[in-house]
This record gives structure tokens, C-alpha cells and sequence, in this order.
């Protein structure tokens, strides 16, 4: 991120020769405070997008997000915000927290117009006016508990209240936008102390789409750390911590298909192994991917494990690992035309493909079809 700063603060540098004002704002600038690592760098400036746009050669413009505009810089990129409000004060009393309104200028000063600093040196989340900021955006109610997950800190009293108050104005928020934030509280290094905010205020009730019961707040604080894990993982603990997922549960969290057909298949695997070590035949059927992950979130669990030496031993000893290696096709069972094809075929080859893992036939094209046809199949 060294490379970063120096880009970002030449940006700023351009903006402020032509006349406007730019500082970095938000979570860089807190951050940079804490010494914590600086995810990205965005700025806030007087200029708009399109003035933005003239003064540097690759700017893309967010079409969802139109006061926002990004600046490329070799390989990082710089989300510019112009100003909303009447000044740059106006625009940091507007955001959600005050440890996310402080600004850096280019000569590395940081400018504090919402006491963030004081804020921060007290580990304190603080909103400048919590009903206007909370009601007018009740995404930051969840976003106040994502940053006690992701910092410790305490919840202002005064702010406290307006959660405890508007809570069930967050029922209205888009679910793409709660995930979002509801995956980084999961993973945050203080997530049970961010889930006892959510029980106390019971802001958990009205999230949307979500159904969360006390019982699933209460498993999922019994889960290690995520903060080193994957989405996927994330999200298939946090699934499996809920007393009813089905395929239309995952559906409603909008995620996108790739995503909930993996958490899915995952979710399927840890049940059965719950019962069972793994056995050739699974493994096969899940794939060594899916059995690290399932084993992964065994330990997230507090579950024994299988070690990933012994799954790979395995898998490596499968007589194959894909149905395209089966000696078989279903052109070979139509045997020369002598018979009709249909969906007899499909079970077939099921069948074939479990004979061959299960080792009870050899991957051989002749012996497979003896033992699918009996000795009046041969050819
Ligand atoms: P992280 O390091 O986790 O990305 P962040 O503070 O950068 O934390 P972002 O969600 O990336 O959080 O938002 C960047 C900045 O934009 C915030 O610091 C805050 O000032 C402002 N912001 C983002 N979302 C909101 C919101 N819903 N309401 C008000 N301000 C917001
Ligand atoms: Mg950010």
C-alpha cells in the first residue's frame, strides 16, 4: 500500500493545482491511525466526476454511483467522491461515524472536524447526529456492529439508543448491501462482541431475509475465528449455524449462483460427514476440494478432522476422477446400434462410474459391459 499513498497523494497534488479540494477520507485515513492495514484508498474532493475526468487520462465512472468516480494509477485504482453537501466539513459530518470522517491532507495532516481522533484514541463509535445519520441510511446500524466485529470498540450510548429505537427501519435495505456487510462482521477478530450487540438490541430481528434466531446468534459465537477464511467458507459456516437453509433461503441472501451452489455442496458433505469418515465413493461424488473445505469448517466447528495428507492419499488412489475418464460411453452401450437408446443409458453409466470408483470393476470397456449386460451383452 506504500505505492498507494504516494499515487493517491499525487492525485490529490493534480486536484489541488487546478484549483479544487481533495483530501483522503475515511477508512484509510482511520486506518493509518491505527496502524491497522489500509484496504483502499478512497479521497473526497469539490471537483465532480466530470471535471475529475478531464484532469486524469483513465477514469471510469460507476454507473450506479454517480457523485463517485474512479481514477486508475498503473494498478491501483481511487474511488473520488465529490463533496456532498456545500463543503468538505458539510460532507464528513454527513457520513456514518466519526472514526470514518477524518481526512489526510497531501502533506500527511490529518484534519478533523468530527473529534474522530478523540473517538478513536477512546475506542468509541460515535455518530455527530444518530437519529439523522442512522434513519436516513439504517444500513449503518448493521455497519455500527460490522466495525465493533472488525475493531473492538464500544457503541456511544447516545447511538446505542437510536439503534435499540430504529431498528426496524433496516427491514427495507437492499440485501445485496446487508451481505456485504454482514460477511465482514463475520469475520471480524471481535464478531462475538458484535453479536452480543445485535442480541441486545435485537437489531437481528429485522434484519431482512435473514430469519436469525437467538439459537443461530448463540452457535454462531461458538465458531473460531473467520477472519482468515475465504467468502465461501464464511458464509457455509454461518449457514450451517442456522436452524433451516434450503436452496431458496440462499436465493433470498442474493448471492450469486456460483456462490450458493458451492455453499450448497458443502453444506451436503458436512452433514454426511457427520456421520461418517470419508469414503472413496464421497469423495469421488464431492471432489478433494469440496473435502478440504468440509474439514476446514470441521475445525471451525471445534470437530475433529481429517488430515488433508490422508485425503489427498485418497484421492490419489481413485481408479478415476472424472466421468470423462470412465472407459465407457454411451455410444458404446448402444453395442453397435443393437440397442435403443434412452434413459437406461444415463443409469447405466451411473452405474458403471460407481462399479469403477467402488474398485468392484476394473476401468476396462469390455469388463464393464459384461458386467452391465451379463454374458448375452457381449459383443
Ligand atoms: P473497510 O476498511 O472495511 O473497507 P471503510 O471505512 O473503508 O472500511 P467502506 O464501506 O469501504 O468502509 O466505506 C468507505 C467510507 O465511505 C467509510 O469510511 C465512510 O466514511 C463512507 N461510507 C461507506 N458506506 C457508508 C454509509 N452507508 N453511510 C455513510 N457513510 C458511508
Ligand atoms: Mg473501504
Amino acid at each position: 500500500m506504500v505505492s498507494g499513498w504516494e499515487k493517491a497523494k499525487k492525485i490529490l497534488h493534480t486536484l489541488q493545482l487546478h484549483g479544487y479540494e481533495a483530501y483522503i477520507v475515511g477508512g484509510a485515513v482511520r486506518d493509518l491511525i491505527l496502524k491497522r492495514e489500509i484496504s483502499d484508498v478512497d479521497i473526497v474532493s469539490t471537483a465532480t466526476p466530470r471535471e475529475v475526468a478531464s484532469l486524469f487520462p483513465k477514469t471510469y465512472q460507476l454507473n450506479n454511483i454517480h457523485e463517485t468516480i474512479l481514477v486508475r494509477e498503473g494498478k491501483e485504482q481511487f474511488e473520488i467522491t465529490t463533496i456532498r453537501g456545500h463543503s468538505i466539513e458539510a460532507d464528513v459530518k454527513r457520513r456514518d461515524l466519526t472514526i470514518n470522517g477524518l481526512l489526510l491532507d497531501q502533506n500527511e495532516k490529518v484534519i478533523d472536524h468530527v473529534s474522530g481522533v478523540n473517538d478513536l484514541a477512546t475506542k468509541k463509535l460515535r455518530s455527530t447526529l444518530p437519529y439523522e445519520r442512522m434513519t436516513e441510511d439504517p444500513l449503518r446500524m448493521l455497519r455500527v456492529c460490522r466495525f465493533v466485529s472488525d475493531l473492538g470498540f464500544s457503541v456511544d450510548p447516545k447511538l446505542y439508543e437510536t439503534i435499540v429505537e430504529e431498528r426496524e427501519r433496516i427491514y427495507t435495505v437492499a440485501i445485496e448491501r446487508i451481505m456485504k456487510e454482514w460477511v465482514k462482521l463475520l469475520k471480524g477478530e471481535y464478531r462475538n462482541q458484535a453479536l452480543c450487540i445485535l442480541q441486545q438490541t435485537e437489531l437481528y430481528r429485522s434484519l431482512p431475509q435473514m430469519n436469525l434466531t437467538e439459537h443461530s446468534l448463540e452457535q454462531l459465537s461458538h465458531l473460531s475465528s473467520l477472519s482468515n477464511e475465504s467468502n465461501l467458507i464464511t458464509l457455509t459456516a454461518f449457514c450451517f449455524c442456522l436452524e433451516h437453509v434450503d436452496e431458496g433461503y440462499l436465493k433470498r441472501l442474493a448471492l450469486s449462483n456460483e456462490l450458493s451452489k458451492n455453499i450448497r455442496v458443502r453444506l451436503t458433505y458436512i452433514k454426511k460427514r457427520n456421520d461418517q469418515v470419508w469414503t472413496p465413493l464421497d469423495l469421488y461424488y464431492s471432489s478433494l476440494e469440496v473435502a478440504y473445505d468440509v474439514e476446514r469448517l470441521r475445525s471451525l466447528l471445534g470437530l475433529e478432522t481429517q488430515s488433508s495428507l490422508q485425503l489427498k492419499a485418497m484421492w490419489d488412489s481413485l481408479p478415476i476422477h472424472h466421468r470423462s475418464e470412465l472407459a465407457v460411453t454411451g455410444r458404446d452401450l448402444l453395442q453397435d446400434d443393437q440397442k435403443e437408446p434412452g434413459p437406461w443409458m444415463k443409469e447405466a453409466l451411473d452405474t458403471a462410474e460407481r462399479l469403477v470408483v467402488l474398485g468392484t470393476c476394473q476401468n476396462d470397456k469390455k469388463e464393464l459391459i459384461q458386467v452391465l449386460f451379463g454374458e448375452e451383452g457381449q459383443t
